[in-house]
């Protein structure tokens, strides 16, 4: 006979997820190795996630009265082909997943208070909770922690959003924590550009592409920069090497499909992006995080990073048209990257009326470097 549990489930799963599992409401077991990492400072300038230091693993203190978690996941795996500058990770190529995602937890908790009959307290976690999301997965048996620190899915790879709904009322557990299957890989430490796969499920987010490009504020450490490689957005290598992700299907869930508009996003385009653009074109999308300056300073990088000169023109105009410091400053980089007299020529001039000490900062080693 169905249970509450099993029609739960099931309607998760009509509403697109493709992965689920219960567990009880209660502390988590991998607190202390993130407070380790948090004790190292290998979160950076992620300050939230130092300041819910000891809260991220009680998910009972997120609702009173909280009894259990239905943990949930959805693909975001697409094909894809992309392969020129300014690459934008495959979990941002569609709608934001936050609103989707919180949208669908909504659902399912109507779902529950129609089938009990009850007035059941939940809360929706999608990302902004502070929450060991990874941990719960693990311990509904959606996946086990890859050595990329991702959770794995043995049908479904790790593409995957997690989500979880907490809920006032005893449901029975539906999974439990399975074996690891990375074996003896070690194929996405060995592929990580930037070497920020420290150990074997240990990363050090400073040195990530992804926290680099999405999450860090202000001009990103020029040593670094030539790690950032063509991601303009995100890093999807440590993912698209695994060997799981290679079986995993293609997902259907149509939010998160890329879309046109984001994959047609170059870097040489975001560069030429004014706010008005910015925002008509990304919006909903979750590229829109690091604001306009954040993705422009992340797309003078990239074009830095082609070695193409062709690309030096563009570069001076927009040195002289930008409007924030932090652009102009990785623009100059890009500029000293690429090298050659007109790029030179036009970093010298760019000097002598630059109004910020910042800019002319990277002014200076930009022409010391070339
Ligand atoms: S996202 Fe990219 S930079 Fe970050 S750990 Fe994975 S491969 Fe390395
Ligand atoms: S690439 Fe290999 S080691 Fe890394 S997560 Fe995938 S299976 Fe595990």
């Amino acid at each position: 006979m169905n249970t509450l549990t099993d029609r739960i489930l099931s309607r998760a799963h009509e509403l697109g997820f493709v992965c689920a599992g219960v567990v009880p409401a209660e502390p988590l077991p991998h607190g202390e190795a993130f407070r380790r990492w948090i004790d190292a400072e290998q979160h950076g300038s992620m300050d939230w996630l130092a300041r819910t230091r000891d809260a991220r693993d009680h998910p009972e203190a997120l609702l009173d009265g909280a009894r259990s978690i239905v943990a949930l996941a959805a693909s975001y795996h697409t094909p894809d082909a992309r392969q020129r500058p300014g690459e934008v990770a495959m979990y941002a190529q569609g709608y934001d997943y936050h609103k989707v995602l919180e949208h669908r937890l909504e659902t399912l908790a109507g779902f529950i208070r129609a089938e009990t009959g009850q007035e059941v307290n939940a809360r929706a976690a999608v990302d902004r909770l502070p929450l060991l999301e990874r941990d719960v997965a693990y311990l509904a048996g959606i996946g086990w922690y890859g050595k990329n620190t991702m959770i794995l899915n043995r049908d479904q790879g790790s593409y995957l959003f997690l989500a979880e709904l907490i809920v006032d009322i005893d449901l029975e557990r539906v999974g439990a924590p399975m074996k690891d299957y990375c074996g003896t890989c070690t194929r996405c430490i060995d592929a990580c550009p930037t070497g920020a796969i420290v150990a074997p499920g240990r990363l050090d987010a400073r040195r990530c592409i992804a926290y680099l490009t999405i999450e860090h504020r202000g001009p990103i450490p020029r040593d670094l920069r030539p790690g950032v490689g063509l991601h303009m957005f995100g890093c999807d290598i440590c993912q698209a090497v695994c060997p799981w992700n290679s079986k995993a299907p293609h997902t259907r869930d149509w939010p998160f499909v890329g879309r046109p508009e984001v994959l047609a996003l170059s870097a040489d385009r975001a560069l030429q992006m004014d706010q008005a653009e910015f925002h008509a074109t990304l919006q909903l999308s979750p590229v829109q995080r690091p604001q306009r300056a954040g993705l422009l300073r992340n797309a003078a990088v990239v074009l830095g990073n082609t070695g193409d000169r062709r690309w030096i023109p563009l570069l001076i105009e927009r040195l002289r048209a930008e409007p924030q410091a932090l652009v102009r400053g990785h623009i100059a980089w890009a500029l000293g990257r690429l090298g050659g007299a007109a790029a030179r020529g036009a970093l010298a001039a760019r000097l002598e009326q630059e109004p910020d000490p910042y800019v002319q900062d990277e002014i200076r080693v930009a022409l010391d470097e070339s």
